[in-house]
């Protein structure tokens, strides 16, 4: 999977993936992450890539030349014809909110384009013309995308076989299974006086998978009820959230 990332502040991204697991799925090839400065791709000596806005109004807007530019750039080191479906996204707090679907859509991709915008935001012909979606992380503004777009790459590098060491262990995740994942525990078994629950201990697994079961369900009726309606549940499940109050 590879990711190109243009944006203003190549070295953030740098620095933020070098670390950990997505620093390691880095260092084997797994995944691959190439910054392109939108500067480099300005018209002017300054590396101009700003500029005031048409009709007034405070904050500078992202000139379009410099990001179709490098876009053209990246387009040349992955042929559209080979990737037609490559997507060029925009970080933008005006976009589709990035969810699991959208995270599974990304990881089955080779190559994803992430565009971090900053100021008052990009020209509107890089969106008409040149992006083909908009991504938000949620509903609150950014000074820049480039948070966003680390977000949208350790989330779907995850999913890239071999980053994270079991991959059944991604799919039981929070979410990611339809449900909140069950409370997980480690040593020491009392920590000032508060003690792991005696069942984890006990060696019998089909009771502790039922018991995990059951504070996963517990756990998404309490926090995320709204996960309930989309959850894979079988009899079982339905009968203890019934006990539980659940009324589906
Ligand atoms: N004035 C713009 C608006 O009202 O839509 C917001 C610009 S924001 C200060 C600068 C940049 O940060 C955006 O172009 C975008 O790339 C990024 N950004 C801010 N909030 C974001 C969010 N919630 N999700 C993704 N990117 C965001």
């Amino acid at each position: 999977m590879h990711f190109h990332v243009l944006t203003l502040f190549p070295q953030t991204i740098y620095d933020t993936l070098a670390h950990s697991m997505i620093g390691r799925a880095i260092e084997k090839g797994l995944v691959s992450v190439t910054c392109t400065d939108i500067r480099d791709y300005s018209s002017d000596k300054h590396g101009t890539a700003d500029d005031y806005q048409y009709g007034g109004g405070p904050g500078m807007v992202m000139k379009p030349e410099p990001i179709f530019d490098a876009v053209d750039n990246v387009f040349k080191q992955i042929p559209i014809l080979e990737h037609p479906q490559t997507p060029i996204v925009l970080l933008s707090p005006q976009g589709r909110h990035l969810n699991q679907n959208i995270i599974n859509e990304f990881s089955k991709l080779d190559n994803l384009v992430l565009i971090c915008g900053h100021y008052a935001g990009v020209d509107e012909r890089v969106k008409d013309h040149l992006v083909t979606e908009e991504i938000s992380i949620g509903d609150y503004v950014l000074t820049g995308g480039e948070l966003g777009a680390l977000i949208v790459i350790d989330s779907v590098s995850r999913f890239v076989t071999g980053v994270i060491g079991s991959e059944d262990n991604v799919q039981k995740d929070s979410i990611t299974s339809g449900l909140l994942q069950h409370p997980v525990y480690t040593r020491p078994a009392e920590y000032r006086s508060y003690k792991v629950p005696e069942i984890l201990r006990s060696g019998n697994h089909s009771d502790i998978d039922q018991w995990r079961r059951r504070e996963s369900l517990k756990k998404t009726l309490t926090q995320r009820p709204d996960l309930l309606s989309t959850a894979d549940l079988d009899d079982s499940d339905i009968r203890y959230l019934s006990e539980l109050g659940y009324q589906g």
